[in-house]
């Protein structure tokens, strides 16, 4: 069979790997002259120099995303510690300490008062069994919004996982992705990131995996219409679906991202959870520091010169750096994924639609879990499932 991939970001690449491998011809059109979507490297003129338009975070429980990086031969492209080990840096007591889960799925770090959060007693993680019962309904903030184990723990991962306020935010893909990691211990939450860049991790190996298979890849043509006797998967982020299939409901509030780059080498390599601040992220490169900021809608007034040095503040005093603020770039993601809130998580439609010809892909669609690498992923492999085997 034939079949058209619209969108070459992760989802539409996923979906063209899944398909080539059962031995289809697949057509990739993408509008950019890029792939990627919003996983991608590019060289940034201002800092001469090339830059992941965001910082991405994986866990080794990511199950789907590891698959597909060893489909394309990129399974080692990733870097990050041999150990679940994740280091924070408090801003306001100045307090630097490490969550250190063990490898098993019995959390036996709870019980050790130098591996478990700063402040926390075993009744705080009670928390963790109200995650488990969540509901779609049910919001971060009301579960399980107090104490030293949600400031120091459950808040930022919470934003960075659904990119949206815990007051707003569903707590059922949190379960979602709590269930495929931390639940299952250790060894299914080490920190994982691309090591060179995305576009070198999960881009540039996909699209030259696709073409050795003989893939048709269109980089720089848009679609503006569907044929609805083409097999096809619908990979576009949801405004373009909803405009290409008439009576398509999806998300449509969305949350940003704030990423800045700041040239400056930190002289060792890694990330850090900063706590009570702007900066939530920080990730050490060779040349360079970047920060991510999530769920930034909040901070859509703050200028970018007035954020810049806010931050660089921040990791002066963190990192005990010069008070002097390097070349950088601030990068905003407008519409980095939907606001993970109840109400919109009701309007993800599944991968098929009314014509079994046409199939849907992207983060956007109802993976269970929010919008990240691992959902855009399943997502992909969902639709080239659901494209060969149609209902009856
Ligand atoms: C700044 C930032 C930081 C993030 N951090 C993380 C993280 O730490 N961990 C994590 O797991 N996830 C993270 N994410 C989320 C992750 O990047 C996304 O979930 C994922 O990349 C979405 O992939 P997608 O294929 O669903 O959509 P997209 O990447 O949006 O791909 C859609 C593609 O369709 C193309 N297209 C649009 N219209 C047409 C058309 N008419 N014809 C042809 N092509 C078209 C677009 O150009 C695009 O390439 C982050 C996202 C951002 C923006």
């Amino acid at each position: 069979m034939s079949v058209h991939v619209i969108g070459a970001g992760l989802a539409g690449l996923a979906a063209a790997c899944a398909l080539t491998d059962r031995g289809h011809h697949v057509v990739l059109f993408e509008a950019a002259k890029a792939a990627g979507g919003r996983a991608r490297s590019y060289v940034d003129p201002v800092l001469g120099c090339r830059i992941d338009n965001g910082n991405h975070l994986l866990l080794s429980g990511n199950i789907a995303a590891l698959s597909y990086l060893h489909r394309i031969g990129a399974a080692r492209s990733l870097a990050g510690p041999a150990e679940p080990v994740f280091p924070f840096i408090d801003l306001q007591s100045g307090r630097s300490w490490r969550l250190h889960l063990n490898q098993g799925r019995f959390p036996w770090w709870i019980f050790s008062s130098s591996r478990r959060v700063p402040g926390t007693g075993l009744r705080h993680y009670a928390a963790l069994l109200k995650l488990r019962r969540a509901r779609r309904q049910d919001l971060v903030a009301d579960l399980v919004g107090r104490g030293p184990l949600y400031r120091n723990l459950l808040e930022p991962f919470a934003i960075a996982a659904l990119n949206t306020m815990p007051d707003i935010a569903s707590a059922a893909p949190l379960r979602a992705v709590l269930a495929e990691t931390i639940e299952r211990g250790g060894a299914a939450s080490v920190p994982r990131y691309a090591r060179i860049g995305l576009s070198e991790s999960f881009i540039d190996p996909a699209l030259e995996w696709l073409s050795a298979k003989g893939a048709d890849i269109r980089l720089g043509e848009r679609v503006t219409a569907l044929n609805p006797a083409q097999a096809t998967v619908l990979a576009v982020p949801p405004w373009i679906a909803a405009s290409l299939v008439p009576g398509l409901t999806v998300p449509d509030e969305y949350e940003s991202i704030c990423n800045l780059h700041f040239r400056h080498s930190l002289g060792q390599e890694g990330f850090w959870g900063l706590i009570g601040g702007t900066t939530e992220w920080v990730f050490a490169r060779p040349d360079m520091l970047s920060v991510t900021i999530s769920a930034a809608n909040r901070y859509a007034d703050i200028d970018n010169d007035t954020m810049a040095a806010r931050v660089w503040g921040e990791l002066s005093r963190a990192f005990n750096l010069p008070a002097e603020m390097p070349l950088h770039r601030v990068v905003w993601e407008k519409r980095a994924t939907f606001a993970c809130t109840p109400a919109q998580l009701g309007r993800r439609p599944g991968a098929r639609t009314p014509n079994p010809n046409l199939v849907l892909a992207g983060d956007w669609t109802d993976t269970g879990l929010p919008a990240t690498i691992e959902g855009a992923i399943r997502s992909g492999n969902n639709a080239a499932a659901a494209l060969l085997q149609p209902i009856g």
